[in-house]
């Protein structure tokens, strides 16, 4: 096993510089036109495709370090660049995620690449589970997929809300039950290739923050896919639903088992945003003079900057400790993932407030990056799980009990 260790290697420091130049060279420049605009940054994922951040390649070879430790380095600096538009660059790893968790080999070779397209030709995939009805609660989706034997093909109806690229996705993986009566274990996952007739983009929501990322309801009318676009495959899933019918437990379901793998990538991205604010509040209350002294001199401002870098810190190493202990295939038995994804989410919140505070007047103005910072958080603290939910995985993994 690979040992943690704070120590980052060459390569991790050479991925981890390059990464932060996008950020310092490309991304911040822009960040606030995209946040104003409220649509999709075409231009910055094609640059990103250009010099190749948004590439299988780059996301394979940093989901390959045994350590776990590439992927979180590069999120943060991507969200201390910019949280809209680092989810503009990382929503189709989502997918990618549904697609790696639940399909054959067979089957990622043929879908991942799809998700990203080509540098000339760049695509995004996006990944539905949540529905009108069902948020925390993906155990009673309503999306609904038919088999049709005769023809080979599964026809699914339903729609699925708050989807990240909804409606623009060259691919999307659907989540749909094939057996409501089995609730969660009854559910089984889709890939709909471009074009696919029956899938249409809902309403596009106007959001409070990383307003750069596209979210949108996804609706599915008589939508027809062929039986290879179930991942995994037919046997693998009568198999599955057989013994969810004779009562045999099974170790998950597919939509968790895709969140509880990507708990440490938002918990970095939650880091990236906490880091951003806590340098810009410090040089800032270095700058700023009242009273006549900067007004860092004063404990009320330089405990608060105290507690900022302290809270980054325990975040950043929480989530370093979850990718790692990912990457290394160890059981959470303390829910250290969702620990990771909780405490990083909440700092990013306290600590942009915080910066806010620092800045007075001018931190409540968009003429700063640090009010956009702050609503940018807010989403950390509730998607891929929300800060209650987090607090029930960890409470039942420590107590084993079925806490409510
Ligand atoms: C910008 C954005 C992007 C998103 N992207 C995607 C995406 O790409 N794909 C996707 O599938 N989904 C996506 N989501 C959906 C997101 O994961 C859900 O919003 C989230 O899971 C919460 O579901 P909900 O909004 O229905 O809230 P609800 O589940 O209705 O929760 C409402 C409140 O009740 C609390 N609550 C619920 N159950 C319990 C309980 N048992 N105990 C204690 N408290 C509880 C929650 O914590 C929350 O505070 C996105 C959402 C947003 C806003």
């Amino acid at each position: 096993m690979t040992d943690f260790s704070l120590a980052l290697s060459e390569d991790q420091i050479t991925v981890r510089d390059w990464v932060h130049g996008f950020a310092v060279n490309v991304m911040r420049p822009v960040a606030q036109e995209w946040d104003e605009r409220e649509e999709t940054p075409w231009p910055v994922i094609e640059e990103a495709a250009k010099v190749g951040i948004y590439s299988l390649d780059f996301f394979a070879s940093a989901l390959a370090d045994p350590s776990g430790i590439t992927m979180v380095l590069a999120l943060e600096e991507l969200a201390w660049g910019d949280a809209g538009l680092c989810m503009a660059i990382m929503g189709s790893t989502l997918a990618m995620a549904g697609i790696m968790g639940n399909g054959t080999p067979e089957q990622a070779a043929e879908w991942i690449p799809a998700c990203f397209g080509t540098p000339d030709d760049v695509k995004v995939a996006a990944f539905g589970v949540s529905e009108p009805d069902a948020g925390s609660d993906v155990s009673s989706l309503r999306t609904r997929a038919i088999y049709d034997e005769a023809h080979d093909e599964w026809v699914i109806n339903g729609t699925k809300t708050w989807i990240t690229n909804g409606g623009i996705a060259a691919v999307h993986v659907i989540v749909a039950s094939v057996d409501p009566a089995l609730g969660s274990r009854g559910q089984a996952s889709f890939v709909i290739p471009e074009g696919t007739p029956g899938l249409r983009m809902g309403q596009k929501f106007k959001k409070m923050g990383i307003r750069a990322s596209h979210t949108a309801e996804v609706v599915l009318e008589d939508c027809r896919v062929p039986g290879r676009c179930l991942l995994g495959g037919k046997d693998q899933l009568d198999e599955k639903l057989a013994r969810a019918r004779e009562g045999v437990k099974t170790s998950g379901q597919a939509a968790m088992a895709t969140f509880e793998a990507t708990r440490p990538y938002v918990g970095s991205q939650a880091v990236g945003i906490a880091r951003a604010a806590y340098e810009y509040a410090l040089d800032y209350a270095k700058e700023r003079r009242q009273f006549g002294k900067a007004i860092i001199e004063n404990q009320a401002i330089a405990f608060k900057l105290a507690d900022m870098k302290m809270r980054t810190d325990a975040a950043r190493l929480l989530v370093w400790r979850a990718a790692w202990m990912a990457a290394t295939h160890q059981p959470f038995l303390g829910g250290e993932g969702s620990q990771s994804k909780l405490f990083a989410s909440e700092a990013a919140v306290h600590v942009t407030e915080e910066a806010i505070q620092i800045l007075g007047g001018y931190g409540y103005v968009r003429d700063y990056p640090v009010e956009r910072w702050h609503r940018d958080s807010k989403i950390y603290t509730i998607f891929e799980g929300t800060s209650e939910i987090q607090r029930l995985i960890i409470a039942r993994a420590i107590s084993g009990v079925h806490v409510r």
